[in-house]
């Protein structure tokens, strides 16, 4: 298969502790735990978007350039509705509000990965 330039999810093995926070975030299952770490098991679902990112705990996720195959939207699409129908929404580790009811974003908060809502992330900010 021929490949392209562009951005793609890099793990650092070496910090990668396989907890498996990753693996949910990324909608087209890409990432799986395999034999204690994470990896990127299949490339081409992986769309280097970054969701990933904010909720690994170790600092082990980054994005890359480099060649890779190409994102395969077709072959995501049915992975990203499977997982939204038996998808358990994130809460707000404040005020446990759901992400229906408040958009989440990743923070790191004394030493843990956390989502916060961004009704509660002023509050977070200015204390
Ligand atoms: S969240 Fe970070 S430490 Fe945990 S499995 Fe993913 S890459 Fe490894």
């Amino acid at each position: 298969m021929s490949t392209v330039r562009r951005q793609i999810v890099r793990i650092d093995e070496s910090r990668c502790t396989g907890c498996g926070l990753c693996v949910s975030p990324c909608a087209e299952g890409a990432i799986e735990i395999v034999d204690g770490k994470a990896r990127v098991v299949r490339e081409e679902l992986c769309d280097g978007a970054g969701f990933c990112l904010g909720v690994c705990p170790t600092g082990a996720l980054s994005i890359e350039v480099r060649e890779a195959v190409p994102f395969d939207h077709e072959a995501a699409e049915p992975i990203v509705a499977a997982k939204q129908a038996e998808y358990i929404p994130q809460v707000c580790f404040r005020c446990g509000r759901d992400e229906d009811a408040a958009p989440l974003l990743p923070v790191r908060h004394q030493g843990k990965s956390e989502w916060v809502c961004t009704r509660c992330l002023p509050a977070l900010i200015h204390g």
